[in-house]
């Protein structure tokens, strides 16, 4: 099929700035060239990670098309106590 970006599909949603956003970004650092493709820096941990779906949450609203913060700081700040789908599979008893 073709090559349309749907954010239900399990696929790898790349960063997809425009040249004018990428130029800026990468001026400003919080994009960085690294030899496996282009890094992202998450605003809230300050750690570069691939600007892809694997580590930030599609976010259509946003120019590159990914939320501003990494997957497990977003995870942290929605979940502080852990996901209580975890939490449920831990065993209890210490
Ligand atoms: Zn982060």
């Amino acid at each position: 099929m073709g090559s349309r970006i749907d954010m239900h599909s399990e696929q790898l949603f790349k960063a997809q700035p425009s040249p004018a956003l990428l130029a800026r970004r990468l001026k400003l650092g919080t994009y960085r060239e690294e030899p496996d493709g282009l890094h992202r820096l998450c605003c809230r941990c300050n750690e570069y990670w691939p600007a892809d779906t694997e580590f930030f949450y599609y976010a259509k609203k946003k120019g590159d098309g990914l939320h501003s913060w990494c997957k497990a700081c977003y995870e942290e700040w929605r979940y502080p106590n852990g996901r209580p789908s975890y939490r449920q599979y831990q065993p209890s008893q210490e």
